[in-house]
């Protein structure tokens, strides 16, 4: 028996349009010039010359999926937020990501990993982009594009240099926190799935009655900690870089939904003048023993995106998109964030960008935008302008008229924040070595640091480095100054 030939749905240009062939183009005769009116061709090579949008800045390699969020415990007294209220579900996007590679690199380099999502709430979208671990670098976002520079390529050859590393790190020791957790274990998480996501600054929670709270976000794997050692994760690097991606996909294709408990922090609002480590420091952590974690619900991840391009790349997460019930903080990285989110997802995806499947909200939108680039939904709000006697839609301020927010008076300055009681750069990052690290996790630590540290470093930064270590645990910096000095 003969097979019958498999039939293909007829292929058409993107007009919609039946294409005559999909091998050949059209020419006069077969060894003829081809022909400016094949359109068809002319379509193909255009198309594929402008497949790419700019890949972020930071965050370029990341890996999505969607899920559910469930709201398990009640935690109405903290929050007034719809999708913090007892029983509700709210369908999510969830984007995990390194920061530093570009969109090849391999997903076991040592880096943070951001844990972005996007909560598709009946108050309009809500996002949370933060990342696998509880602080970060620097407290002031006039610092941040200076320490990405540093982490990512130089000007001249081209390849990522470990002595701008560790000059901007000991040229800012508020970094030293974050560095320590960076070279320790959680620094190469072993899959996506097996981290926490936090969402590391402090933000406000407004109840029913108006009453304010500080909170912050930790979601905790429940597929466990697990984390890849340098020497697996280098290996890996070469076989498989895109283990943390391959990883994500096949277990959600295979039905092994990863799952994470959220829980917050809650600190009343009159506590933070007087808290010994100033609460809105994004390099500090609250101590669990002053503030404990409260349980809220579970977010599960169990829907592969259809199309990657279409909805990871074209994922648009901002800070800035908060819903009644929350509100930012005095964190300043925070404050930079609102600006800075959007700002580069119109550079990178349109202007229209919340048009975009990913970005836009499962509710009505109503709001007062018109025309730009690529835009193809209608404004049907009935007027152009606001107010006007058309009907169009008007704030509704009785309801929404009072943002989250707190009183800020003083004169205008460029200054740190002022030091609480316990505050300094060093004194977390002592007490994680000290006393949450055990030896065998501490030895870790040191090879690590040695290992980083003896690749192209050039001395006098290195010699900065074993005294931030010190600063850090005077045992710890004399151990990795002894291993790098050969004693
Ligand atoms: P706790 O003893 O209550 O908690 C220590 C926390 O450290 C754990 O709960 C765990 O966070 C986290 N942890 C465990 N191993 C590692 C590791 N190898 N790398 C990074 N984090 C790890 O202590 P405190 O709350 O008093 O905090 C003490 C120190 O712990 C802090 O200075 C900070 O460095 C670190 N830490 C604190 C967190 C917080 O929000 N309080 C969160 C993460 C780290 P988790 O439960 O989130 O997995």
């Amino acid at each position: 028996m003969t097979e019958s030939p498999q039939r293909h749905p007829h292929t058409t240009n993107n007009h919609g349009i039946p294409v005559e062939s999909d091998e050949h183009s059209l020419t006069i005769g077969d060894t003829g010039p081809i022909l400016l009116q094949d359109h068809y061709l002319i379509e193909k090579m255009a198309q594929f010359n402008r497949e790419r949008v700019p890949e972020r800045v930071v965050h370029a390699k990341g890996s999505g999926a969607y899920g559910t969020f469930e709201t398990t415990q009640d935690v109405s007294q903290f929050t007034k937020a719809h999708l913090f209220q007892p029983g509700r579900r709210t369908d999510v996007l969830a984007r995990f990501s390194t920061v530093a590679g570009e969109q090849g690199s391999p997903d076991t380099w040592r880096d943070p990993r951001g844990f972005a999502l996007k909560f598709y709430t009946e108050e309009g979208n809500y996002d949370l982009v933060g990342n696998n671990t509880p602080i970060f670098f620097v407290r002031d976002p006039m610092k941040f594009q200076d320490f990405i520079r540093s982490q990512k390529r130089r000007p001249d050859s081209g390849v990522r240099d470990h002595d701008m590393q560790w000059d901007f790190w000991t040229l800012s020791p508020e970094s030293a926190h974050m560095v320590t957790w960076l070279m320790g274990d959680r620094g190469i998480p072993r899959t996506y799935r097996h981290m926490n996501g936090y969402g590391s600054h402090t933000f406000l929670w407004v109840n029913g009655g108006g009453e304010r709270f500080w909170v912050k976000y930790h979601f905790k794997t429940d597929q466990g900690i697990e984390f890849l050692t340098q020497a697996e994760a280098d290996a890996l690097a070469g076989e498989d870089g895109d283990a943390h991606r391959r990883d994500l996909w096949r277990a959600i294709a295979s039905g092994d939904a990863p799952s994470w408990t959220l829980h917050v922090q809650v600190m009343p609002f009159e506590d933070a003048a007087d808290y010994r480590f100033n609460p809105f420091d994004l390099t500090k952590v609250w101590p669990h023993g002053d503030y404990p974690l409260i349980e809220v619900g579970r977010l599960t991840l169990h829907t592969n995106p259809e199309d990657f391009f279409v909805h990871v790349e074209q994922a648009a997460f901002e800070p800035s998109n908060m819903v009644p019930g929350i509100g930012p903080s005095p964190d300043k990285m925070l404050l930079g964030r609102l600006f800075s989110y959007p700002d580069t997802h119109r550079y990178r995806i349109g202007t229209n960008y919340a048009q975009l499947p990913p970005n836009r909200p499962r509710v009505e939108v109503r709001s007062y935008a018109k025309d730009g680039a690529m835009r193809y939904e209608a404004n049907r709000v009935g007027a152009v302008y606001a107010p006007n006697s058309h009907g169009g839609p008007a704030a509704d301020t009785a309801a929404y008229g009072s943002p989250a927010g707190w009183a800020a008076a003083g004169e205008m300055v460029r200054e740190a924040y002022a030091l609480h009681r316990e505050d300094n750069d060093w004194v977390q990052a002592g007490t994680m070595v000290r006393e949450v690290l055990d030896d065998l996790a501490r030895d870790r630590l040191v090879g690590n640091v040695v290992g980083h540290l003896r690749q192209g470093v050039s001395d006098p930064v290195r010699e900065r480095a074993i005294q931030y270590w010190r600063n850090v645990d005077k045992d710890l910096g004399d151990r990795i100054g002894g291993k790098l000095n050969g004693r």
